[in-house]
């Protein structure tokens, strides 16, 4: 009993002192917590640590933001573009064989053996366009193959592509008679600068092809190595030659080809931004992954027809 009591009397005792030790540590736990908050919202402490802060992100962000205030002027040349996304319709676009052609003429193997691989003969192209023909293939232009791809339009069966670079007469003068003999249409990369020049066609021919429902494209102005250029000088390159081809030629100019096929994304980008919907480039590859980065087909010259089928079929070995 005694114990019991003795041990009664020291709860007691510890009650008070307990209570009051709990209260002291609740209000030291509160009592700073109630301090931080507003010390770090609006105390000046934070200020001294925010200047240093904010200078850092200031140069970097006004870093970042140099190369893409320098594209600036890309939007403006680009509404449309945003409308017709880069992205395909199908991520998976099976192989559609984009072929890219030369010359249309007869080339003396010994006296010029690199214009002899860069040219096909009419014949030899007259015999393509009847493969293409009694195999179903159906010819389209570049742009009207970026809408279908991007799944704007439905593709044909069988699509595929005849690309011309360079705008040499004979496309006018060879090509153009065998095209329209087979009722194909092709996409013409012309270089603004070299039109009328000799070899090249005139502004009558290439209106000529035009109105033969053939497609113009830009192979810039001046067919200039673009990734050996400032991104600004290359630029202009890419604007302005649709821009004078659209003028001359009062026609959209949507598909681009980059001269001897040298690209790189941010000239990709400038593409896309001055308002084309595709442009081609010359190496080889299995599927049309990137509307600005397609892969093309050399048809070489001096091969037999037995070679052309060849180009119909993706380039990996299963
Ligand atoms: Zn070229």
């Amino acid at each position: 009993m005694s114990r019991l009591s003795r041990l009664s009397q020291w709860r007691k005792k510890l009650a008070l002192p307990a209570i009051a030790i709990l209260l002291l540590l609740a209000l030291s736990a509160f009592v700073p917590e109630f301090r931080l908050v507003p010390m770090a919202a609006f105390a000046p402490t934070p200020t001294a640590t925010l200047p240093p802060s904010t200078p850092t992100p200031t140069p970097s962000s006004t870093a970042t933001r140099t190369p893409t205030a320098t594209r600036t002027p890309r939007p403006s040349a680009t509404p449309t573009v945003t409308a017709t996304p880069s992205r395909l319709a199908d991520a998976d676009a099976e192989y559609v064989p984009v072929l890219m052609y030369h010359y249309i003429r007869t080339v003396d193997e010994q006296a010029d053996p690199m214009g002899y691989r860069l040219s096909i003969t009419p014949e030899r192209f007259a015999e393509q366009m009847e493969w293409l023909r009694d195999n179903d293939y159906t010819p389209m232009r570049m742009d009207a193959l970026s809408a279908c791809l991007r799944g704007l339009t439905r593709c044909p069966e069988n699509p595929v592509a005849l690309t011309f670079d360079d705008g040499y007469t004979d496309a006018a003068t060879e090509a153009l008679p065998i095209l329209e003999e087979y009722g194909f249409v092709a996409t013409f990369y012309v270089v603004v600068n070299f039109v009328g020049k000799p070899g090249y066609m005139t502004w009558e021919q290439i209106e000529l092809l035009r109105d033969s429902g053939m497609e113009i494209g830009s192979h810039t102005v001046n067919h200039f190595d673009l990734t050996g250029l400032e991104l600004g000088a290359a630029q202009d390159e890419i604007v302005t030659s649709r821009q004078l081809l659209e003028e001359r030629l009062e026609i959209p100019v949507v598909s681009f080809s980059y001269p001897v096929g040298s690209y790189n994304s941010a000239l990709a980008g400038v593409v896309h931004s001055a308002g084309y919907t595709n442009a081609v480039i010359v190496l080889p590859g299995d599927s049309i992954t990137h509307m600005y980065e397609i892969p093309r087909r050399r048809v070489l010259g001096g091969e037999s027809i037995a070679g052309f089928p060849w180009y119909m079929v993706p380039v990996a070995v299963e």
